[in-house]
């Protein structure tokens, strides 16, 4: 069976991570944390002397991930190594110095560990270069022409620029810069502006993005009850004051910029539908993005109706999180992944993958929807090839891709047949 999709977009993504991990250290397959000691390194797993790796998960593990274990088996190097989740990290005592953070066992989580990972010293630019054009092929090899990055930065918008140029990216890029607080909210805003003036007609700077809060994974995600099981009768955490997200809301339309907030918990959704109506109310004007939209209660929904919204969810966080994810929430798993619920009401959304967290796969979302249903998810009745298309149909607009029994035949990006 074909099927020709214009415009693949994968409206939620990490575009230089993607390259990183692809070129970088797996830690997917230890078995234990006490594997680390027989890690096979390579140079380009070093940022400067960190040695770098991602994605370890501790669910089999008999003994806890711990900074003792890291010590033990890189003794000369800091370590900064990312859980699968990309929420939480594990270093070593030499990384906590270096960083002046503090940790008993050294688990950094969410701001402490965001801010690890901005402190990590940079690749060189050989090394970038090198990621970007991986990150090109990783999305191109998957079939997508179309990719909407939540982690810009002067430098990566730079690259993009010189490398387009001389026709090295194959990919129309839409750009959001992320703040982690209000102190570098304003710079990162005024980077942005300055970015949005330099677009080209295949790279744009969307706007503004922060998290609300956390992960389903790691208990952070906010939510309107207690996660079911937890003794301590924990709702997760949000990172921000509302009042503090209201004048990053009235900045960033005021510049002209789109808002887009990671929300995972239905609380934390609430909360911030709520607040874009009342910054709505005071006349102020703009785009609201909400990333994930995981779990919305039916009245969040019908309050998103007035705004210009659109959700931008990943089916294929579902297949990941199946196995926990009722157990975790109880009560409130009736409100989990509301595509159904979206497209009823008429909510404009767009699907992607959050690579490198998954890997970007229009087939994968395409999974998720059919096997979800079986698990109490309302089935989704809509066009997924629609709602995986770039809306902007002048965007790059000569772009196709096809597939035969869900294998790539053939990609055209702006008019250029990639294979
Ligand atoms: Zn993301």
């Amino acid at each position: 069976m074909f099927l020709k999709i214009p415009r693949l977009y994968d409206s939620h993504t990490h575009f230089l991570a993607t390259g990183e991990f692809a070129a970088g250290l797996h830690l997917g397959s230890l078995k234990n944390a006490n594997d680390v000691s027989s890690l096979q390194l390579s140079p380009s797993y070093f940022r400067g002397d960190w040695l770098v790796g991602f994605g370890w998960n501790e669910k089999g593990w008999s003994e806890e991930p711990h900074k003792n274990i890291l010590d033990k088996a890189f003794p000369n190097n800091p370590v900064f190594f990312a859980r699968m989740d990309g929420h939480r990290s594990w270093v070593n005592s030499r990384a906590l110095d270096i960083l002046g953070a503090t940790s008993q066992d050294g688990i950094l989580i969410e701001k402490d560990h965001l801010r690890a990972w901005e402190m990590l010293p940079s690749f060189s630019k050989e090394q970038d270069r090198h990621h970007i054009l991986s990150a090109c092929q990783v999305y191109n090899k998957a079939g997508f022409t179309h990719v909407r990055d939540m982690t810009c930065s002067e430098h990566l918008w730079n690259l993009l620029i010189e490398m387009g140029e001389k026709k090295e990216i194959t990919l129309a890029i839409e750009e959001n810069c992320t703040t982690h607080d209000l102190n570098d909210f304003d710079k990162t805003l005024q980077s942005a502006i300055q970015m949005k003036k330099a677009e080209t007609t295949l790279l744009r700077m969307k706007g503004i993005k922060l998290f609300y809060d956390g992960s389903l994974g790691s208990q952070t995600a906010f939510l309107s009850k207690p996660y079911n099981g937890l003794p301590d009768g924990t709702r997760g955490m949000t990172l921000w004051e509302l009042s503090e997200v209201e004048e990053v809301i009235k900045k960033t339309w005021t510049a002209g910029l789109d808002f887009s907030v990671h929300t995972i918990g239905d609380e934390a959704a609430h909360q911030m539908v709520q607040l874009v109506r009342k910054v709505s109310a005071q006349g102020f004007v703009g785009r609201f993005n909400l990333e994930h939209a995981q779990m919305l209660r039916p009245e969040t929904i019908q309050m998103m109706k007035p705004l210009h919204v659109r959700c931008h969810m990943q089916p294929c966080h579902w297949l990941s999180d199946r196995v926990w994810l009722k157990q975790k929430l109880g009560d409130l798993y009736k409100h989990v992944f509301p595509w159904e619920a979206l497209r009823l009401a008429q909510i404009p959304m767009s699907f992607g993958c959050d690579s490198p967290i998954e890997p970007p796969s229009f087939w994968r979302n395409k999974q998720a929807l059919e096997e979800s249903p079986q698990h109490g998810i309302r089935k989704f009745t809509g066009d997924l090839s629609q709602v995986h298309s770039h809306p902007d149909t002048n965007f790059a607009a000569d772009s196709y891709s096809v597939f035969a029994e869900g294998e790539l035949k053939e990609i055209v990006f702006n008019g250029q047949k990639l294979f």
